[in-house]
């Protein structure tokens, strides 16, 4: 009996999670109105000269992220004017848990829900309600500096995003910051994990292009401009990216 009515428990549990999850993804993918994606900006290092830039940040640092996604969904035919608004909501002053660095999937999942726990107890209210939560970790520019790899996650709809304090790299931050929200839709990585060499095709703006290479702009999930066989590099602005039909159809743009 009590066998039984603990085997119903786990099972209304486990129905709950996938209903959840379910709602979740079909809310992020049935573009039905504009999805509120909001920025939070956090001193990752805590430094006098990235204090002084975070206190001049305004919107305009964000200005190209909303007209550029409104460009590439009517590219898709989505019939929606306005798919993203970005809104900038105040600092956060306390540190989200560091992302491992080994990629064992059990400290992966531990991260997973640490962050998300972090992020219901740190996140400060902020007018419209995000659909999604995107943590901007500012670092000083240091010429030869390699950011820390960002993370997007569809589960919670949140990201830690690295970037830099400049307002020269404010350009290719937006790339980066368009790259993890369109995780949190569910969008995949399209280059190789090894080379961090885009994958053809999916991972080309233009992979009917004859010749191949080089290419003239990234596709956004795969981050990089394909030069040569072995020589990509990173896009200045979101200018010089696309999103390709295959996370078009990730996203749900393409049905
Ligand atoms: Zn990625």
């Amino acid at each position: 009996m009590f066998k039984n009515l603990r085997i119903l428990i786990l099972l209304m549990i486990l129905l709950t999670v996938a209903g959840t999850t379910w709602l979740s993804r079909w809310q992020a993918q049935s573009w039905t109105r504009p999805q509120v994606v909001t920025l939070y900006p956090i001193n990752a290092g805590g430094d006098a000269a990235t204090d002084a830039y975070l206190d001049r940040l305004d919107e305009s640092a964000f200005a190209g992220l909303e007209p550029y996604f409104r460009e590439q969904a009517a590219s898709f035919g989505l019939p929606l004017s306005q798919p993203m608004r970005f809104v900038l909501a105040r600092r956060v002053r306390a540190l989200p848990p560091s992302v491992p660095r080994d990629g064992g999937a059990l400290s992966a999942i531990s991260w997973s829900l640490r962050m998300r726990w972090w992020a219901w107890r740190e996140t400060p209210p902020s007018s419209p309600k995000p659909d999604v939560r995107l943590y901007l970790l500012y670092h000083p520019v240091v010429p030869g500096t390699v950011l820390p790899h960002s993370t997007g996650l569809e589960k919670g709809r949140l990201g830690l995003v690295n970037v830099f304090a400049g307002r020269a790299q404010e350009g290719s931050n937006q790339v980066v910051i368009a790259h993890e929200t369109l995780h949190t839709f569910g969008a995949t990585d399209k280059y190789d994990l090894g080379s961090l060499m885009p994958r053809f095709p999916e991972g080309y703006a233009d992979p009917r292009r004859e010749p191949r290479l080089p290419q003239s702009q990234a596709e956004l999930m795969a981050g990089r401009i394909p030069l040569r066989e072995d020589q990509a590099r990173i896009p200045g602005g979101l200018g010089e990216t696309v999103v390709g039909a295959g996370t078009a159809v990730e996203i749900g743009w393409v049905k």
